[in-house]
Formats: structure tokens, C-alpha cells, sequence
């Protein structure tokens, strides 16, 4: 007996982590639709379809939440994986200088998808779309994560809440705006608190990238017996970092399960930005000379997923270790980088 085709839409289907969430999508046999401001920049889409448009505006989320596939009219998605925000490494996030509209269009994204989801349930009278929200470590308190060799980042500490950025105050404010539309609309939702999320296809030149596709970049445009490169900070800051197959696992599984989260998806396997550097200078066979940039701005000095929850609730933990993830992302940085040369 055939089977009915599931229906999923993947908002800021052309970033990094949505455009790898439609090619998983997609060998699971969905139909999947999706919208963001631009295509992905590295691959093509395997969507069934995209659509080029500005989730701050109403009526592209009204036409979004709608599914197109030929035969339908007037239904409403099965899931729905909101990724769509104004992201960025240290350098965007932290300056200071993109805060108003960090907070204004990732909020204004939020409301709107859930607003419209809420409205279009009413219309159609169905409940059936099951929500995604892609929160972020970065909603952590800054004051329990000084030490750099003990962060604690476990879900019950994200109050009293004090994160150190616009951005994490933003994440903090949405999970609860998914939690409040479930509660008081009986809206299927799931959150997740992502810590640094990295691996081929993302973001690794012009400003957003995050540290280990910066460091993998800097190292790679060394010459191949080494050279030096600048590190921000003095590199002793800590940080786990997880592989981008790990987070598109945990995700899926957290979207198949009653569990609604939040729940930190991240690696235990922390290191310093030192420690990182070394592992792709030994990836990439080269001799790495650090250049400290003291006053780069930094973010929370320690910080680390706590896996206890997850491991719990979904029986999940990263499958990638640090090291076999970075061998993947230097490779693969290193092309783009010969690319251009
Ligand atoms: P990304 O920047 O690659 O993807 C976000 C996408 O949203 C971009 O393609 C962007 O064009 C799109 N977008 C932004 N504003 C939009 C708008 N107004 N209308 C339509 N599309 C819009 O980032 P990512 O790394 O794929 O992250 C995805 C989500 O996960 C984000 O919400 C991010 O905050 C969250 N997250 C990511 C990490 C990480 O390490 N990558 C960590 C924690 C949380």
C-alpha cells in the first residue's frame, strides 16, 4: 500500500544547517518547500522548491506555510524547521554594532511564523504542523560561563537569565514565544539550544564564519611548510564544537519524538581555540605560529555542551569526534580556498 508523502519546510533553507536539513529531508522522501533570502552558496538546493523571499514580511510567510506541491490546495505542512535568523561568528555578534537588527528581524521572523501558523491552523481548522526552533547556546548565562575549564551550560541554568549577547537574548525570547504558542494553541513544538555548529558548505570567509572554518581558512592560505596566523583572544578560551551530520541527526530525532526540549544539541568534547588550532595544523601538515589579536571581540570565556538531558530523553550523542569533523572541514575549505587562487 502506498504511503502518504510527508510535507516539510525548511525556513532558511539556503543557510548552512537548513540546506543540509533539506538534502536529509529529502532521503527520508519528503516534500520539501523552502524560503530564505537567498540560495545556498555552496551547493545546489535539493528542495522541490524554493522560494526567494523576506520572512519578515507577513504575506511571504502566509504563501510559505502553505504546501505547493502539485495536487494540493490548502494544506498545511507536516513539519515545519525554522532556521532562519541574522547569524554570525564572534565578529558579527559580538561588536555591538548589529544588535538592533539582530534582534529586530530574528524576532520579527519568529513572530511571524508563528502567528501565521496559528492563523492558517484557525482557518483550516487542523493542528497537525509540528514546529522546529533552532535555539542557540548563546542564550547561557555569561556568569556561569568565566571559567574556562568548568562552564556549565546544563538546560535548568538558563535562569536567572543573563546571556552576553543581543543574539542569545533574542534565542532566550523566541524558545519561549515556540513554548507559549504550544501551551496556549496546542502547537506541536520542538526547541533545541545548538552549540557551534560547523563542517563543509558553512560560512568560512567575509565575516560571519565561525572559529573552526576561520581557523581552517588561515591555515589553509599558509604556505605548505606554515607560517603564522592570527588567533583572537589568547586562546584560551574554550569551546565544543559539533559536526554538522551529528546536529542534522539530533535534530531529526528530536522532531520524531514526543520530547519538546529545550535541549542543548551540542559535543562534550571540549577544547581550547589553542587545541583547535593544532588539530588543523596537524590535519593539514603544516608548522602554525599563533599571532594573539588581544582586543577581537570574544564572546563567554568558557562554554560546553551538557549532554546529560539529550542522552536521556533521545538516547542520542555525537558520532563525529572533533578531530574526523575538522579533517572534513579543512578539506573542504581547503579547495574553496585554492578556488580562488
Ligand atoms: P545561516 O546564516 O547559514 O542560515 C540562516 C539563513 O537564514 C540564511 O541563509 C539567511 O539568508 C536566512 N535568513 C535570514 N534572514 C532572513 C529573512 N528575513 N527571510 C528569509 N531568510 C532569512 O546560519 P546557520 O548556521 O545555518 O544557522 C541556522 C539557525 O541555527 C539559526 O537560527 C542560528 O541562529 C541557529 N544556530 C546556529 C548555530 C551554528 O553554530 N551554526 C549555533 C546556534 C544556533
Amino acid at each position: 500500500m502506498a504511503t502518504t508523502q510527508k510535507t516539510a519546510l525548511v525556513l532558511g533553507g539556503g543557510g548552512f544547517i537548513g540546506n543540509a536539513m533539506i538534502s536529509r529531508l529529502k532521503s527520508e522522501n519528503y516534500w520539501v518547500k523552502a524560503v530564505d533570502l537567498k540560495n545556498p552558496e555552496f551547493s545546489q538546493t535539493e528542495a522541490d522548491e524554493f522560494v526567494i523571499g523576506d520572512l519578515r514580511n507577513v504575506a511571504t510567510v502566509e504563501n510559505a506555510l502553505l504546501v505547493t506541491k502539485a495536487g494540493t490546495t490548502n494544506e498545511a505542512f507536516d513539519e515545519i524547521y525554522q532556521f532562519a535568523a541574522d547569524m554570525g561568528g564572534a565578529g558579527f555578534v559580538f561588536t555591538g554594532e548589529h544588535d538592533a537588527e539582530i534582534m529586530h528581524n530574528s524576532a520579527t521572523i519568529n513572530l511571524n511564523v508563528l502567528e501565521v501558523l496559528r492563523q492558517l491552523n484557525e482557518k483550516l481548522g487542523v493542528n497537525k504542523t509540528k514546529i522546529f526552533y533552532s535555539g542557540s547556546a548563546c542564550m547561557y548565562p555569561e556568569h556561569n560561563q568565566l571559567d574556562p575549564d568548568n562552564p556549565n551550560c546544563v538546560e535548568s541554568s538558563a535562569y536567572p537569565a543573563n546571556p552576553d549577547s543581543e543574539y542569545g537574548w533574542e534565542k532566550l525570547f523566541s524558545e519561549r514565544l515556540y513554548f507559549s504558542y504550544s501551551r496556549n494553541y496546542k502547537i506541536p513544538v520542538a526547541v533545541a539550544r545548538y552549540h557551534n555548529i560547523y563542517g563543509p558548505l558553512g560560512t568560512w570567509d567575509g565575516g560571519r564564519e565561525k572559529a573552526p572554518a576561520a581557523i581552517c581558512r588561515k591555515i589553509a592560505k599558509l604556505d605548505v611548510e606554515g607560517g603564522a596566523i592570527e588567533v583572537w583572544g589568547d586562546g584560551l578560551q574554550t569551546r565544543s564544537f559539533l559536526y554538522i551530520k551529528d546536529c542534522i541527526e539530533a535534530t531529526r530525532r528530536l522532531m520524531s519524538s514526543s520530547f519538546a526540549g529545550p535541549v542543548n544539541i551540542g559535543s562534550e568534547e571540549m577544547v581550547t581555540i589553542n587545541q583547535l588550532v593544532e588539530y588543523v595544523s596537524v590535519i593539514a601538515n603544516k608548522k602554525v605560529n599563533r599571532n594573539h589579536k588581544l582586543d577581537a571581540p570574544l564572546g563567554v570565556r568558557g562554554r560546553n555542551s551538557d549532554n546529560r538531558l539529550i542522552e536521556q530523553e533521545l538516547g542520542w550523542s555525537p558520532a563525529w569526534t572533533l578531530m574526523a569533523g575538522l579533517g572534513e572541514t579543512y578539506a573542504w575549505i581547503n579547495d574553496q580556498v585554492r578556488v580562488l587562487v
